[in-house]
């Protein structure tokens, strides 16, 4: 098999690939890469793996012009940068000890050792500068059928390693062929495992969390990791009930993961999934605002169009409120609306609290009138 794209045929990275092969090394597209170009999918980050140590690397590289920073390098990772791409590039490894959140490694020279201590089978693919797909484990039938299977022993290489507890069910969500179900081996080794997870941190479960929820259907994997005993570790008291529902009232627009965030809920989210202040604020605007009577266009006018949307997908699926036909106008009208009367309008008559008071008295009359009443009406 052979793949192509604008990434493999890019100057830059064929001529890092000559450079390396030049001086007897063997370096390889690896990874991600190679399996989105397999499936179809654009491709985000190229990764290399390669005979070569990180001290070569990082010699051949900056000889021949490349920009050299020593990302990983106790790992064995350098990134090799021009103006127009980067690379990652990986010395080939072997573990040679695990205790469930780090690795000690040992370089090797051996494409069948570091393909072992990959995850997925779906990662464990190769490429070299031409295209052609080089396959230690075999893995491509996996590929190809989008199957997400562990390499090896499923519960061995999760107790090496328990974020990839949260990788199986992401990489499911993104990659997985929905009819072909999840991985049955995988998913038991999960629910054996789900104890573990307290002891990942949770930017680490963050990260991954937001990925997951973030593939254009998260609904099987979710309600997986629910049966798994998974979801209940993440998030204690997330429903993934609703999120079938929600994923079929967006209907093709833009997947967001703070919207399906909000659907399946769960104590403590901020913390459990480590959320920066901007996500912590529209998440919560979210959830406050699904109960309560706000029309879209009051939505829209008090939290912009983006999380007002995620309100009315969420009312719709949770409480079953449909989706009327204008609804994103609405929206639209809302975020663009201005409130007719303002502080000065109520100045000097009052000043201060009362000031404030008789304002929020005010906009949440206009607001229950969907936007309606006019300077007039809301002063009378
Ligand atoms: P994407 O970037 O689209 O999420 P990816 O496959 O590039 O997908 P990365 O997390 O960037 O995923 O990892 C790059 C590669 O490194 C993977 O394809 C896999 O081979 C390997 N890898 C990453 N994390 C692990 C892990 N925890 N255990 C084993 N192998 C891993
Ligand atoms: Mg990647």
């Amino acid at each position: 098999m052979k793949i192509a794209g604008d990434w493999i045929a890019n100057a830059d990275t064929q001529r890092l690939l000559q450079v390396m092969d030049g001086a007897g090394h063997r370096a390889l597209f690896v990874g991600g890469c190679v399996r989105n170009a397999v499936l179809g999918i654009a491709v985000n980050d190229i990764d290399i793996a390669t005979t070569a140590l990180p001290k070569t690397v990082t010699n051949l590289a900056k000889n021949a012009g490349f920009r050299v920073i020593p990302t990983g390098i106790a790992h064995g990772t350098v990134t090799v940068t021009t103006e127009s791409i980067s690379h990652e590039v990986t010395t080939f490894r072997r573990d040679i000890e695990t205790d469930g959140r780090h690795a000690t490694v040992a370089f090797s020279t051996s494409i069948h050792q570091d393909a072992a201590r990959r995850d997925f089978t779906m990662n464990a693919l190769y490429a070299d500068a031409a295209g052609y797909v080089i396959d230690p484990l075999g893995g491509l039938p996996d590929v190809l059928s989008r199957r997400v299977r562990f390499v090896g022993d499923a519960s061995t290489r999760i107790r090496e390693d328990y974020l990839r507890i949260l990788r199986f069910f992401r990489f499911y969500a993104v990659y997985g062929e929905p009819n072909l179900g999840i991985d049955a081996e995988g998913l038991a080794a999960c629910a054996a495992n789900a104890d573990r997870i307290s002891g990942l941190s949770p930017s680490r479960i963050g990260g991954e969390m937001r990925k997951l929820l973030a593939a254009a259907d998260p609904t099987l994997s979710v309600s997986s990791m629910a049966q798994a005993g998974v979801l209940a570790r993440i998030l204690p008291g997330a429903d993934p009930a609703g999120l079938g529902p929600l994923v079929h009232f967006e209907a093709g627009l833009p997947p967001r993961w703070q919207r399906r965030l909000a659907v399946i809920g769960g104590q403590n989210i901020v913390e459990n999934l480590c959320l920066t202040r901007g996500e912590t604020v529209s998440v919560g605007h979210v959830r406050d605002e699904i109960g309560s009577g706000l029309t879209a266009a009051a939505l829209g006018w008090r939290l912009g169009c983006v999380n007002a949307q995620d309100v009315i997908l969420c009312r719709a699926a949770l409480l079953q409120i449909p989706l009327l036909p204008d609804w994103q106008q609405q929206i639209d009208r809302g975020a663009r609306a201005i409130m007719p009367v303002m502080a000065a309008d109520l100045m000097p008559g009052l000043t201060g609290p009362a000031l404030g008071r008789k304002l929020r008295q005010i906009e949440q009359r206009w607001l229950e009138s969907d936007l309606t009443l006019s300077h007039a009406q809301l002063l009378a």
